[in-house]
């Protein structure tokens, strides 16, 4: 079938009017979209000068390219997002990097971001593609086998997203024969495999694909944490609600190379600092904080011995 098309000239006066609302939208350049955090508002964080930490490797690694490749999410809205224009990452995930590169005395401008997925991070903090990672990543002992886990920064709890004209499902057990999509090689994947095996689940490497197969109607629900879906639902509310309860704890680490002790160590005091300084506060204010939920109290830190 042939579609009835504009005469050229009036196609690009079109094209150019949106590409002048698109510039004007925008603001100077750089800045993340709408709905994202404004890049004007988000924290400095104070760089620690002469610091040195010879006992982790990673540091020393980092210290003579002059700068920290940093594992991140790029499609998880208000916590690790990457604006598709620029290339810049932002989000609650993206500033507790940035202040943990600061602590370690390395200008957070200077963090090269490299988007790994859920089921990759171990590998790639394991084979050095990264020094550290930071994206929703849940601390549990399975991971630590392969992993050393700073923090937690953060407790999110597994939720459900469903389409606004669902009706029939309200937390995990109402799941039976549906269909339900998640990352591969995430905690909520694995939790309703387990526990919920009547659900038909669906894997993909991202939350944001499972979000358009639910928007498309080749899933009934997507699962994951909390955070993340509250997300999702606020870019399009008419479409897209969050239900029921939260059903497990995912508490938020900053993941490190197994062996690097001192790196973990050293990252823990640096959360630790940051929260009482209030830049953990200020940054989920200006981050997390925009999806309405109010800074909670940060979790405690969990200073498990070198093993
Ligand atoms: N926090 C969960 C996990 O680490 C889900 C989010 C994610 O996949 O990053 O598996």
């Amino acid at each position: 079938m042939r579609r009835h098309s504009a005469p050229r000239t009036v196609r690009a006066l079109v094209l150019l009017l949106f590409a002048a609302l698109a510039a004007a939208a925008c603001g100077k350049e750089g800045s993340p979209p709408t709905k994202g955090p404004a890049a004007g508002k988000l924290p400095h964080y104070a760089v620690a000068q002469g610091f040195q930490l010879p006992d982790s490797s990673t540091w020393k690694r980092a210290k003579s390219r002059g700068y920290f490749t940093v594992g991140a999410k790029e499609d998880q809205p208000y916590l690790g997002e990457k604006d598709p224009a620029t290339g810049t990452y932002s989000g609650f995930d993206i500033e507790i990097a940035k202040m943990m590169s600061a602590s370690l005395g390395f200008d957070p401008g200077t963090i090269r971001f490299k988007t790994i997925a859920s089921a990759n991070r171990e590998t790639a903090l394991q084979n050095g593609q990264i020094d550290y990672y930071v994206g929703t990543y849940t601390i549990n002992d399975n991971r630590k086998k392969l992993v050393g886990f700073a923090g937690p920064y953060y407790m999110a709890g597994q939720g459900l997203l469903v389409r606004t004209d669902e009706n029939d499902i309200h937390g995990p057990q109402d799941l039976d024969g549906k269909r339900v999509c998640s990352a591969a090689g995430s905690t909520p994947y694995q939790r309703i495999q387990q526990d919920y095996p009547k659900a038909t689940l669906v894997a993909y490497d991202t939350y944001s694909v499972c979000v358009d197969n639910l928007l498309t109607y080749q899933v009934d629900a997507v699962t994951t944490d909390d955070a993340i879906l509250i997300g999702y639902a606020a870019k399009v509310p008419k479409e897209l609600k969050v239900v029921g309860k939260p059903f497990s704890q995912e508490p938020y680490g900053i993941g490190v190379p197994r062996a690097d002790n001192a790196l973990r160590f050293a990252l823990n005091d640096a959360l630790a600092a940051r929260e009482k300084n209030g830049d953990w506060k200020k940054a989920y204010d200006a981050t997390l904080g925009l999806s309405g939920v109010p800074a909670p109290q940060p979790p405690a830190i969990d200073r498990y011995p070198a093993s």
